[in-house]
């Protein structure tokens, strides 16, 4: 199965969620078909393999989902950015704003070897605040964010503005 198509099929939009007015895209059918969930980790591996990522950083908690198997399909290791008070050891950390408020993610200070390429995934990019939080921890552990990729995107939401400075990969677009 084409990625796309495994999107479009699998990915539910839920109306009104988590408020009023909003289309969330809900990933979780994906993930229950193989097929589809296969050609997505499969596509993304192919898009991204020519960034000669070192490392493979995951947003909690869906970009866990994508980057675990991401990594293990590139042969190099997976890192959690998590919510804060959440990793054990030594952390760095970030704060960033949401639509309403504010969130602190964190990643392990010995977590990425200095000048390690990393690519970033998420399951959704909306305003990209998220993937910016992450590549500040990226930057503060002496590695550099050498792409950042989505399953899919939010278009209005011009996320891919706020990431120009790297190669974003983007398998739909909604
Ligand atoms: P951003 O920081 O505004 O780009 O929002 C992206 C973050 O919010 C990601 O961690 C996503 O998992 C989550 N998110 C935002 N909108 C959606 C959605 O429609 N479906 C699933 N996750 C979403």
């Amino acid at each position: 199965v084409d990625a796309a198509t495994a999107i479009d099929a699998c990915v539910r939009p839920v109306e009104d969620w988590p408020v009023q007015g909003v289309t969330f895209r809900d990933v979780t059918p994906l993930l229950a078909a193989p097929d589809a969930f296969g050609a997505v980790t499969a596509a993304l591996a192919d898009a991204v393999r020519e960034l000669r990522p070192d490392a493979v950083v995951g947003v909690e908690a869906r970009g866990f989902i994508f980057g675990a198997p991401l990594a293990l399909e590139l042969g190099v290791g997976f890192v959690p950015v998590r919510k804060e008070g959440k990793l054990p050891a030594d952390t760095h950390r970030a704060t960033y704003a949401l639509e309403y408020g504010e969130a602190t993610v964190e990643i392990h200070t010995d977590a990425l070897a200095p000048g390690a390429r990393v690519v970033v995934v998420d399951d959704v990019l909306a305003t990209g605040g998220t993937l910016r939080a992450a590549a500040e921890l990226v930057q503060t552990c002496g590695a550099q964010v050498v792409g950042n990729a989505v399953v899919l995107e939010i278009g209005a939401l011009a996320g891919r503005e706020r990431l120009a400075d790297v190669p974003l990969v983007s398998l739909r677009r909604y």
